[in-house]
């Protein structure tokens, strides 16, 4: 009998890239999807092919009516312009929906897996970031909305895991990027495509000093699958633990397009953290999972995907 799982935010970014792995290794996936951030054309070359996409919120769940093996909750708007325009439905999302899909795992006797964030990190005070870290975050700034929402989900699902012993996931995803990223959400590596492909100047904010550690979202879908067969019920960072400056990724990009237009500085984010790496011993441990995929490969296929499909 083939597996069955249910991908919740499955059109969206990384959703639909996970959606793609669970059907090359012959499961049959459903989605949940309300496309409040997500796109059908994510997802509409897997129609047909083993998945069924759902067009409702996590909070309605009672129209799923098959057995699942796995869940993987995705469903959550993840971008800094999204904690600006829909802060109380990030929050309900992870508190209310999440909760859902916990009770849907209870109830189908489902193993269970949430995408948190390095965001429970907020803005470190240590370097790398290990598991243990309990994180720096600031609950009632801009960003509050999201990490604590993550936090809370997190909490929610040690709980389930406690008082229910529903098997549960939780991986820790660093900052991930590839085709599908959405133009205009805000996140650096498309906003820095967009503006270099139209020849623009792209903005840094703050200094440019600051660090982001970049995975490819192939190498991010073979680790959340990796956490789902293991037995690990701790968090798990995955992410890769290349460091690089803000500046030095804008330069690549715009060596990358042959963009001249020198940098635009403006003031730094409220709360952006000044440095951000995985500590992935962890994962390297207990998953026998590293990155494979470096970060010019990554971004030539993200290249591609902005020229095809976003700046004609
Ligand atoms: P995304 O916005 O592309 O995908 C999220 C998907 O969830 C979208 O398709 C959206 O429509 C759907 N969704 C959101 N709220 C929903 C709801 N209440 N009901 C039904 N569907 C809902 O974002 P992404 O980058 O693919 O992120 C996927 C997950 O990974 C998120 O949970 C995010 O917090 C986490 N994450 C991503 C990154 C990254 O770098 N991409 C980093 C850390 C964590």
């Amino acid at each position: 009998m083939k597996k069955r799982a249910l991908v919740a935010g499955g059109a969206g970014f990384v959703g639909s890239h996970l959606c793609e792995l669970l059907l090359e290794k012959g499961y049959e996936v459903d989605v949940v999807d309300n496309l409040v951030t997500g796109n059908k054309n994510n997802i509409k070359h897997l129609f047909g092919k083993g998945l069924k996409w759902f067009d409702v919120d996590i909070c309605n769940l009672h129209i799923l009516h098959d057995p699942y093996h796995e869940i993987y909750n995705l469903a959550s708007p993840a971008s800094p312009a999204d904690f600006d325009k829909m802060p109380e439905f990030i929050l309900n999302t992870a508190a209310l929906g999440h909760t859902a899909l916990l009770d849907l795992a209870k109830e189908r006797k489902a193993r269970i897996l949430l995408a948190s964030t390095s965001e429970v990190y907020g803005d470190p005070l240590q370097h790398p970031q290990r598991e243990e870290y309990f994180g720096n975050v600031n609950p009632i700034g801009p960003r509050g909305c999201y990490d604590e929402a993550k936090r809370f989900a997190e909490a929610m699902t040690m709980a389930y895991l406690r008082r229910f012993q529903v098997q549960t996931r939780i991986v820790r995803i660093f900052n991930t990027y590839g085709p599908r990223m959405r133009p205009q959400d805000g996140r650096m590596i498309p906003s820095f495509f967009s503006s270099a492909l139209k020849g623009e100047s792209l903005t840094i904010h703050g200094d440019g000093k600051q660090t982001r550690s970049l995975c490819y979202v192939t190498d991010l879908v073979a680790g959340i699958y990796a956490l789902m067969q293991s037995s690990e019920t701790s968090p798990v960072n995955i992410g890769n633990p290349i460091e690089k400056s803000v500046l030095e990724i804008a330069d690549t990009v715009n060596a990358l397009i042959g963009n001249k237009k020198p940098h635009t500085f403006l003031p730094a984010m409220p709360d952006d953290p000044k440095r951000r790496c995985p500590d992935i011993s962890k994962a390297k441990r207990v998953l026998a999972w590293e990155p494979k995929v470096s970060l010019s490969q990554g971004l030539d296929s993200t290249l591609k995907y902005f020229k095809e499909n976003v700046v004609r």
